[in-house]
C-alpha cells in the first residue's frame, strides 16, 4: 500500500474539479430520485388528495394517481435500491475519502475494504484494525 501524492498545484486543481463534477452529477441524481419517492408519496397520500380536490385541483394531474398502494410501494424500493446503489458507487470511487469525505486530499486505495481514503483517516484505521488496513510503504 502506498500513498501517490500530488505535488503540482495545477494537476491538483484538476484532479478537485473532476471530483466536484462527479459529485455534482451524483447529488443531481440523488435529488431527482428523491423527489420521484417524494411525489409518489405525497401523490397517494389521501390527505393530499383531499387537500387538492377542496382546493378546486383534479385528482387526474397527479402524476402517480393512479397507481395502488402496492405499485407505489413497488416503485419506491426500486427508487431506494437505485439510491443505495448510487451510494455504494460514491463511497467506493476515489471522489473523496470513505471515512471523512475531504476531496481534495490524496487518497490511498484499500483494496481489502475496497474503498479510498486520506492519509491520516487510513493510519487512524490502520492503527485499530491492522488486518483491514495493510502498512503503507
Ligand atoms: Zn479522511
Amino acid at each position: 500500500m502506498r500513498i501517490i501524492k500530488l505535488k503540482s498545484k495545477r494537476l491538483r486543481r484538476i484532479r478537485l474539479e473532476l471530483r466536484m463534477m462527479l459529485l455534482f452529477a451524483w447529488r443531481q441524481e440523488n435529488i431527482r430520485i428523491r423527489k420521484e419517492m417524494n411525489t409518489i408519496i405525497e401523490h397517494g397520500d389521501p390527505y393530499y388528495r383531499r387537500y387538492l380536490r377542496e382546493s378546486g385541483f383534479s385528482e387526474e394531474d397527479l402524476e402517480y394517481g393512479d397507481l395502488s398502494h402496492g405499485e407505489r410501494l413497488q416503485k419506491i424500493a426500486r427508487l431506494y435500491k437505485e439510491q443505495m446503489k448510487l451510494d455504494d458507487l460514491l463511497f467506493h470511487s476515489v471522489c473523496a475519502c470513505r471515512w471523512c469525505g475531504d476531496f481534495e486530499a490524496d487518497l490511498i486505495y484499500n483494496p481489502i475494504m475496497k474503498a479510498w481514503y486520506c492519509e491520516s483517516c487510513y493510519l487512524k484505521r490502520q492503527e485499530k484494525h491492522p488486518n483491514l488496513f495493510p502498512a503503507l510503504q
